[in-house]
């Protein structure tokens, strides 16, 4: 067993707080990912029995070894494909520093001369090499101290036995912490025992966040340096509404959580409630509550919530998590399944938005610098028609098995349009050469949610069947603020004037046009901001299961005309937080005792 084990310090009360972007309070159980950290700063010291020292100098040589071996694998595959052939250098040195008389034989020399454990004997040589390395002002040899903080991370881990950490290796219900997590990480959560999560990275509309949200898992992202504070085993609280997090409770602080819970899991159930009653306001106007999803797997808890259909599915994740495109038939299993679920009920199937921050592991050769900007969701389709052919054809055959409508998104023009409406074309006039049933009358859609789009939605309004707003992409690209960055996440401000303009620039459009319009973006899910767009006149609002019934209960709560007055009175504000303030009191107003927004 690994002398680690024995030590377990006792850790500190410590409060946190991050971005809290989805709602649920947890205690539990902290479960490290990236736990290289963790063992590097938990070596213990102890004085080893004279017997136990050979056996404890095997077991670096063994460490330094698998690191060795390691290395080696991984240089040769970056040599075998030549996209990484530059980087095997770095291998190289690594592999030298493996070999390295200041770092390995020093620890040797002290396991041997102090008897103490080979964890505790490679910190504090790497200790005395850093504090060396820092006191040369040369960036270069600032790179190499960090290039042996790397070894040592990879030794210590190979020391604690411990093999690549996956979400797949979590036994026990935990409070996954780690430094950052795709959204690919995030779709196997589903399976798992995760019971909230927390990154150092990340932002609100991230799509790791937003799977959270869909998985109805709670998460706090953009906490800076969480995974330096926590060590597995630590108790820990979540609050994914507040993003509260605190490390080492009291018991007082416990119960006070418990009790929050409590109340908070009571909300949500009398928010059930409003599951079959219609979205309606006092005075009698509908709007259509529709769900977004991931993965197949969400719709019975849609259904739950009581959504009226589906109004994104983001077909995109079909494709992470594997190595391989999915073939047309693949394709058509997923898309029927949902349009079998759904019975009479309409199902907005996106094409797939690859690019940005969801990878596509099973298509080579992109790497871009500012992938938000780059080959991205309908230019990637353009670029590959074979792929994106595949797919419409799976479309339009599960259309004969329910009422699917097709979103095309990332639409910045009216070409772009066009080209993606031929090869939709192209794959309906294949499919009747086969004799395939399809829907003929399939409405077809696009995203709003890059700014030129916007601004020419009466132009594309005329070529399409409806308009789904995308707040997402829409403020990334109106406020210029990256979404997965935490760094700028304050700048994310769904009330900002401009914001509040081109939303209404775009429903009006669609209004003249006769065409329908909805949002499908996080906007869609906040009371706050639904009661603007039902004010605006929106159609629909697409969102997560778990906002779908605060987001009635806001429908419910309100006469129509005025959410019309309260939607034309914040387009008069200079700045979001007036509007923020004025929407913020005319809630209050509705609904007195609502604690949790
Ligand atoms: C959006 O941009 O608002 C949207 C719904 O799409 P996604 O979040 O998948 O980019
Ligand atoms: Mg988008």
């Amino acid at each position: 067993m690994s002398l680690l084990a024995i030590d377990k310090v006792k850790r500190e009360v410590a409060l946190m707080r991050g971005i809290g972007v989805s709602a649920g309070i947890v205690i539990g159980k902290v479960y490290l990912l990236d736990s290289r950290k963790y063992h590097v700063e938990a070596a213990p010291y102890c004085h080893l029995d004279e017997s136990l020292v050979e056996g404890e100098l095997k077991r670096f040589k063994d460490a330094l070894d698998l690191s060795k071996e390691q290395l080696s694998k991984i240089r040769d595959q970056l040599t075998g494909d030549g996209r990484g052939k530059e980087h095997a250098g770095i291998i190289d040195a690594h592999l030298m520093i493996l070999n390295d008389q200041l770092l390995i034989d020093d620890t040797i020399k002290l396991i041997k001369a102090e008897r103490v454990s080979a964890e505790w004997a490679l910190k504090s040589v790497l200790k005395d090499l850093v504090a060396l390395f820092d006191k040369i002002d040369d960036p270069y040899f600032k790179e190499r101290s960090s290039d042996i903080e790397h070894i040592v991370d990879r030794i210590m881990m190979n020391l604690s036995g411990k093999e690549h950490e996956s979400l797949g290796d979590i036994k026990e219900p935990s409070v996954v912490v780690a430094h950052d997590l795709s959204p690919a990480d995030t779709a196997q959560m589903i399976q798992g025992n995760v019971l909230a999560f927390l990154t150092d990275i990340g932002a609100k509309t991230s799509h790791t966040a937003i799977l959270a949200r869909s998985l109805e898992i709670p998460a706090v992202v953009g906490l800076e340096d969480v995974t330096n504070r926590v060590e597995s085993g630590d108790t820990i609280i979540v609050d994914g509404m507040t993003g509260a997090v605190i490390i080492n409770p009291s018991t007082s602080v416990i119960k006070v959580y418990e009790k929050r819970r409590k109340r908070y899991e009571d909300y949500e159930k009398t928010l059930l409630h409003y599951k079959d009653l219609p979205a309606e306001t006092i005075d009698g106007h509908t709007v259509s509550l529709l769900g977004n999803m991931e993965i197949v797997e969400e719709i019975p808890s849609l259904m739950d919530h009581g959504a009226d259909g589906i109004g994104l599915y983001r077909s995109e994740f079909l494709y992470v998590n594997r190595d391989t495109l999915p073939s047309e038939e693949e394709h058509l299993a997923a898309y029927k399944h949902v349009a079998k679920k759904m019975g009479s009920r309409s199902a907005v199937i996106r094409t797939f938005d690859v690019g940005g921050d969801k990878l596509l592991s099973s298509v080579d050769g992109i790497e871009e610098g500012n992938p938000a900007l780059g080959l991205r969701a309908i230019r990637f389709c353009l670029k590959y028609p074979d792929i994106f052919k595949t797919q419409l054809r799976a479309i339009l055959r599960a259309s004969a098995y329910g009422k699917l409508k097709i979103l095309f998104p990332m639409i910045s023009g009216v070409e772009e349009l066009r080209r993606a409406k031929a090869l939709l074309y192209e794959a309906r006039c294949e499919l009747e050469d086969e004799g395939e049933q399809f829907d003929h009358d399939i409405e077809v859609g696009i995203m709003i949610e890059v700014p030129s789009a916007a601004l020419i939605a009466d132009i594309l309004a005329e070529e399409v069947d409806f308009f789904s707003i995308g707040t997402n992409d829409l403020l990334q690209y109106s406020l210029a603020i990256d979404r997965v960055n935490e760094h700028v996440a304050y700048l994310y401000e769904p009330f900002h004037p401009a914001v509040l303009r081109i939303i209404k620039t775009v429903v009006d459009a669609g209004k003249r046009h006769g065409i329908g319009v909805s949002v499908c973006g996080e906007m869609a899910g906040e009371p706050e901001h639904a009661l603007i767009f039902l004010g605006l006149g929106i159609d629909s609002l697409s969102m997560s299961a778990r906002s779908l019934l605060k987001v009635k209960k806001l429908i419910r709560s309100v006469k129509y005309h005025d959410a019309v007055n309260i939607s034309k009175a914040v387009l008069g504000f200079s700045t979001a937080r007036e509007v923020e303030g004025y929407i913020e009191t005319k809630l209050v107003d509705l609904y007195k005792e609502e604690p949790w927004s």
